[in-house]
């Protein structure tokens, strides 16, 4: 090997075809795993699979790289790598991640985590059968919606509630069977693109109606509304501008207003109010006015819209709460049956729906909610603690705690900052962008923010139990 080492580099294509002779066979590979009892964890095939892909990269890597070769470093090598790779494919396809990044609600990490009660009833009835469209009392088919519409009747008064697979679902699905092939009249200042793919104008293009704009971004009246009611407006929706706000010299029309309106004129008035704040003590929680679905009930709208999976701190799901007799037609549109939520949704909505009744106990036990209260002196005292341990890691530059500011979504909640506390984080041998890329595909996986040369990491979006699974981590991450 010594030899070899000292050898001038021979040219790129020598070392290609030098080093290609020394690249032991698949087969040889696969056995010498094989002997290692890697075939009784991972199959045969799998095992093939990824030891053709490390080594056709490890080819890729030769002309440019190393001018010594040795056929056992190489072999060993290579099974080291398939070893690495083959651990990856044991874990999980979808496995927990600390999000370390001060959005709250960040729809690439599965927005709102489910409160414990949730859990434990999604767990429960997935592992059995349960309910979902028989009603126990009477042995009868029942509806898929009667689960947890009792529920949502008794928080926000309305007549009816359904559940769908999310809010653009339930909007879809809400047009399509109001307002197919007739006008749906909307304020220009709403016409909001939310988290990249929800485009106002383009749902109500895909559930078939026709957008008629009214008034300017930053002004509609209600005369607007009023000259664009005709026999073709099926519709008046209200969109709630989630991620934005126009701020001067602005106007726009209260859902009030548009009900005695629409309703004067018999067009329905939907209004869809996003985040999925329940009730106006809910909202008094957040860090700028959002609108309720209680309040929007009370104001007369006739179907409210909102997420599962944001401030309600439920499951991905759609909610359509209103009037019996829409929702009835909503529930019956054959389209309902391409939107549907499975028992899963409605187990955990229905747990997450029965703590919102004691709004005390949500506020403790809803997670978005508990981060959202918890205060700067307790975020404090845990970075207190972090940078101790954190310091104390063979590979740590550096470890700083500083204020910082946490949000509540990235781009499909209200964008107000929220005060927080932040690890400003380096390390000795690997760049911050390094460090990231260590930390999110570990063992256990940390999803930071990269922000010039460090690794921030916001202590608000992380679980207070997370904390000693985030040093193991960083641990792991450097080698230690
Ligand atoms: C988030 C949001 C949507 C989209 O909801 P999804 O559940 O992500 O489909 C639609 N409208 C408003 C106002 C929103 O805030």
């Amino acid at each position: 090997m010594s030899e070899q080492s000292i050898r001038p580099t021979p040219p790129a294509s020598e070392i290609g075809a030098a080093a290609l002779r020394t690249i032991p066979s698949i087969h040889e590979l696969v056995e010498s795993l094989a002997d290692d009892g890697w075939t009784r964890r991972v199959p045969r095939a799998v095992i093939v699979e990824v030891t053709r892909d490390v080594v056709a990269r490890f080819r890729d890597s030769l002309s440019a790289s190393s001018s010594s070769l040795d056929a056992r470093i190489i072999a060993a090598r290579l099974v080291h790598e398939v070893s690495c790779a083959l651990e990856r494919e044991e874990r999980l396809p979808l496995r927990r991640t600390i999000n370390a990044t001060g959005i709250l609600l960040h729809t690439g990490l599965g927005r709102a985590p489910l409160g414990e009660a949730a859990v434990d009833a999604l767990a429960d009835a997935a592992g059995g059968y349960a309910p979902v469209e028989l009603e126990l009392e009477s042995g009868q088919r029942g509806r898929r919606r009667h689960v947890v519409e009792r529920l949502l009747q008794r928080l926000t008064g309305c007549e009816a509630a359904a559940v769908v697979n999310n809010n653009a679902g339930a909007l879809l699905l809400t047009l399509a069977t109001l307002a197919k092939g007739r006008n749906v009249i909307v304020s220009r200042g709403e016409l909001i693109e939310i988290g990249g793919s929800f485009r106002l104008p383009e749902v109500i293009e895909a559930g078939g109606a026709l957008l008629r704009e009214v008034g300017t971004t930053n002004k509609t009246r209600p005369t607007d509304y009023e000259r664009a009611i005709d026999d073709t407006a099926a519709a008046i929706l209200k969109a709630h501008t989630s991620n934005y706000r126009i701020e001067g010299f602005t106007a726009s029309v209260e859902i009030e207003e548009l009900v005695a309106l629409g309703h004067s004129r018999g067009v329905a008035v939907i209004h869809d109010i996003g985040s999925g704040v329940l009730t106006p003590e809910h909202a008094a929680l957040l860090p700028a006015a959002e609108p309720d679905a209680r309040t929007s009930i009370a104001a007369g709208a006739d179907v409210v819209l909102f997420s599962g999976d944001k401030l309600l701190g439920g499951p991905q799901c759609g909610i359509i709460i209103g009037r019996k007799h829409i929702i009835d037609r909503i529930d019956g549109n054959p389209l309902m049956r391409a939107l549907r939520v499975d028992k899963l949704t409605l187990a955990a909505l229905g747990a997450t729906l029965q703590i919102h009744q004691d709004f005390e106990r949500a506020r403790r036990e809803i997670p978005v909610l508990r981060m959202l209260g918890v205060s700067i002196e307790h975020l404090r005292s845990r970075a207190g603690v972090l940078v101790e341990q954190l310091s104390a890691i063979d590979g740590i530059a550096d470890v700083q705690v500083e204020p910082s500011q946490a949000f509540l979504g990235g781009g499909s909640v209200p964008a107000q900052a929220i005060e927080s506390i932040a690890l400003r984080i380096r390390a000795e041998e690997c760049s911050a962008g390094q460090l990231a890329t260590l930390l999110r595909t570990g063992e256990i996986s940390v999803v930071a923010r990269v922000q010039s040369d460090s690794l921030l990491c916001d202590l608000r979006s992380m679980f207070d139990d997370d904390d000693g699974r985030f040093i193991e981590a960083v641990r792991g991450a450097l080698g230690g």
